[in-house]
């Protein structure tokens, strides 16, 4: 027997997440929660090391990738949605990440990735919202994570 590749709930690669500091727990913390890919995925960006003092501009260049990766899959789950709020947000997301450029000044684009991070959080709300599932809220899952606390606080 291989072992899987993914997480089958929450679809994370079964390797360190070292940009978190996530370590692969017995179980998956995701397993009870709605949309367990997106909450999965928002919390490896939100406890990474690209948000703190210490980041050096790989690691921005990373989560900008890893950025774009999440605004693809929420845009494909969003489609098959019906939830307008959940749109809103995402369209508000990708505004956001837009006028982040981490290959030519990712220092200055902290910010604006940050601001589209939060969109996101507000995005996978409105889903959860809709599923009349109680809102995501990363410290509940912030014990799988070798957290320093993020420098700034999510909207
Ligand atoms: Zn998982």
């Amino acid at each position: 027997m291989t072992k899987p590749f993914r997480c089958p709930v929450c679809r994370t690669p079964l390797v360190e997440d070292v940009d978190a500091g996530f370590k692969i727990p017995p179980e998956c913390p995701y397993r009870y929660t709605s949309y367990p890919e997106l909450c999965a995925r928002h919390d490896k960006l939100y406890f990474g090391k690209w948000r703190k003092m210490e980041a050096d501009p790989n690691d921005i260049k990373r989560a900008y990738g890893k950025l774009a990766e999440l605004l693809a899959e929420m845009s494909r789950i969003i489609e098959a949605e019906d939830v307008e709020a959940a749109r809103r947000d995402l369209a508000n997301a990708e505004e956001a990440f837009a006028r982040a450029n981490a290959a030519d000044d990712p220092y200055a684009s902290v910010r604006h990735m940050d601001q589209a991070l939060s969109y996101v959080h507000h995005a996978i709300d409105d889903l959860l919202k809709a599923r009349e599932a109680k809102p995501h809220s990363p410290s509940d899952y912030e014990r799988h994570y070798d957290v320093i606390l993020p420098f700034k606080e999510d909207l």
